[in-house]
């Protein structure tokens, strides 16, 4: 074909090929069919890979039993000391908050790695004492994380229901520098929990499931985008059957999941 034939057609190709996609837009039902399609698949993506995400199982099974360890005061920024941990909660039936972090922060880790996430813990399993808060911190910043969660469910009031997101207050010199992200973190994971456990927001902690906290060593020594969820009650009725459940864990980690990949995509 000469030259001159060929560019001519290429841009009498070119411009039906605009049409076409202008047609297409100004379509109804165009715009569904598209936003059905990226429903499906997360905003983001699927694909973590080059993220890093630090799980922080909190509490730990043996805490309660050397309590000499985890009252020893620790350094959490400002001059300012706390105990190295505490033993966490309890279901009513006797279900450890400790082993339920675990648990949940397991099944985490996996959809993370899944999706190609490196995934860094601060405890493996629910047999030791600590680590203590500030290394809890530590872990996430050597880590170089994009994200770090602190897995826990509540013990609060037993006419209390729900969950919440712990985010740091505004700190100057310790959390100024991760203040919004942390924030953002809180909002993302507050709606993707929502969304794919059903659970209600807290009904006596916080407000819209958010809650901003000054006193948490492990929010205060963070340099990486950091947030507890307080993932429900343990010491009320009806979140405890749930959190009791195994089937119901895959869910709660699953809005964990899904609330950390809208934050990283
Ligand atoms: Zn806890």
């Amino acid at each position: 074909m000469p030259e001159r034939l060929a560019t001519r057609t290429a841009l009498a190709v070119s411009l039906a090929v605009l049409a076409a996609a202008l047609l297409a837009a100004a379509m109804p039902g165009a715009d569904r069919a598209d936003g059905g399609a990226r429903a499906l698949v997360a905003p983001g993506g699927d694909d973590l890979s080059g993220h890093v995400v630090t799980i922080d199982p909190g509490h730990n099974g043996r805490n309660g039993a050397n309590p000499d360890q985890i009252n020893q005061q620790v350094p959490i920024g400002n001059g300012e000391t706390k105990e190295c941990d505490t033993t966490g909660t309890e279901t009513g039936s006797g279900y450890s908050e400790a082993a339920y972090n675990l648990d949940v922060a397991l099944k985490l880790k996996r959809l993370l790695r899944e999706a190609g996430a490196k995934v860094v813990m601060t405890r493996d399993d629910n047999r030791g004492v600590g680590p203590c808060i500030d290394q809890r911190a530590e872990i996430g910043n050597e880590a170089k994380s994009d994200a770090a969660v602190s897995i826990h469910a509540d013990g609060g009031p037993p006419s209390g229901r729900g969950y919440h997101v712990i985010h740091p207050t505004k700190i100057k010199g310790l959390t100024d520098d991760i203040y919004g992200a942390s924030k953002r973190l809180a909002v993302d994971l507050r709606d993707a929990f929502g969304n794919v456990t059903g659970l209600p927001r807290s009904n006596y902690i916080g407000q819209n499931g958010l809650d901003e906290r000054s006193d948490l060593g492990g929010l205060r020594l963070s340099d990486v985008p950091k947030v507890f969820i307080e993932t429900g009650n343990m010491r009320n009725g009806a979140d405890a059957r749930k959190l009791e459940s195994r089937s119901f864990r895959k869910k709660i980690a699953k809005g964990i999941f899904e609330g950390l990949k809208r934050f990283l995509g």
